[in-house]
């Protein structure tokens, strides 16, 4: 089999200001992805997705990576993943160069589980686990900003939608402010739901803890990227500081970055972003530097339906550590702010049920692409 058409596609809507939202970093405007459809010779079409600068990773694949594509196996991802990653390491080992070969990587695993016609944990050595919990990625920062309101009237939402987790914004404002979100939507949803914390790197190490001191009586499943991805000095400060497990590497990139991340016991969870990081063949490497460590791993996921069903195929594929009757279970990250992309690409949706989702049977990653989606939103 062999590769004949590389197509990275940019996919364009803005939202209305009532959608508008905000992490600690950014307001988000608009929703602008890039999506990749490789075909081949055997008529097998294979979908990724990088998470990132829409055009920079368009204009990565069309000039450098495409024209090492044309004619390659998918069967050979591995030579393919490291011939790729070496024709611009002097220059990309990290950010949009990665991200480019994320979405390159992820179509080759749904290539090659699609001719083999078996879902892609199939192929990456069987399922873990028969069902899944998803936690609510939610309750961002908005305009009105009105707490008592509007956010405890969404966390409010996800307790009946059924979801057993839900995840808090904090870093956009002062210390007080997130004490104050933090308390108030633990009240709203009571004791029986997980409830994490995002600053999205916004603090130092210092306010960091403090914050993490404030807010350990909330019974706090995982405080996420309390202080920016290049301080490694400060994640240890602050896991070492506070009562809460300590989660982050969305923004960490292949098994070099993590092996650091993981080395050092910076971080009790993981959360490698798999159109992001290098693709399923770096996160089953990063999974295995984090089990000789007993370090947690989750999928960081954010995007369309491509980004949401790579992750979950990963989330079901990847061991239990440490090993136990009850182990951890491994959260899949749902994204519930408005994305027609992650909603509406795919014809084939995950569905929870009782607060978990149950394992996809279609092959490859598991979707079924809309064309017309990609008509209506096509800008590049
Ligand atoms: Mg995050």
């Amino acid at each position: 089999m062999k590769i004949i058409s590389v197509e990275p596609i940019v996919l364009q809507y803005k939202l209305d200001n009532q959608h508008k939202f905000a992490c600690s970093q950014e307001w988000c405007n608009d929703r602008t992805i890039m999506i990749l459809k490789l075909k081949t010779d055997e008529g097998i079409t294979g979908w990724g997705e990088a998470t990132g600068p829409a055009f920079v990773h368009k204009t990565i694949i069309d000039l450098e990576y495409a024209p090492k594509l044309i004619g390659m196996d998918p069967f050979e991802s591995e030579l393919i993943w490291e011939n790729l990653y070496n024709c611009l390491q002097d220059h990309g080992q990290k950010g949009v160069a990665i991200e480019a070969l994320s979405a390159i990587d992820i179509a080759l695993w749904d290539i090659k589980s699609k001719a083999l016609n078996m879902p892609l944990y199939r192929l990456l050595g069987g399922a873990f686990r028969e069902k899944i919990k998803p936690y609510a990625t939610g309750l961002y920062h908005r305009e009105s900003n009105d707490i008592k309101g509007e956010l405890v009237r969404e966390a409010l939402t996800y307790v009946e939608q059924g979801f057993l987790g839900i995840k808090l914004k904090v870093g956009f404002e002062r210390i007080e402010h997130d004490i104050k979100k933090v308390e108030a939507i633990r009240k709203a949803i009571g004791d029986n739901i997980n409830l994490m914390i995002d600053a999205n790197h916004a603090y130092n190490a210092k306010d960091a803890i403090k914050l993490g001191k404030k807010v350990e009586e909330f019974n706090i499943t995982w405080f996420e990227e309390p202080v920016p991805p290049e301080d490694i000095n400060g994640y240890i400060e602050v896991k070492n500081n506070i009562n809460i497990p300590i989660a982050g590497g969305e923004a960490e990139f292949t098994r070099y970055g993590f092996h650091e991340l993981i080395n050092k016991r910076a971080i009790d969870i993981i959360q490698p972003d798999n159109c992001m990081m290098g693709g399923p063949s770096e996160y089953k490497k990063i999974t295995t530097l984090a089990s000789i460590n007993n370090i947690q791993c989750t999928p960081h996921i954010w995007g369309s339906s491509i980004a949401l069903a790579v992750g979950m195929q990963m989330a079901f594929s990847q061991p239990d550590f440490p090993k136990s009757l009850n182990p951890q279970e491994v959260w899949l990250e749902l994204d519930r702010t408005p994305n027609i992309f992650r909603e509406e690409l795919s014809l084939i949706k995950p569905e929870m049920k009782n607060g978990y989702i149950y394992l996809p049977k279609e092959p490859g990653l598991g979707i079924l692409i809309n064309d017309k989606i990609i008509k209506q939103y096509r800008i590049a």
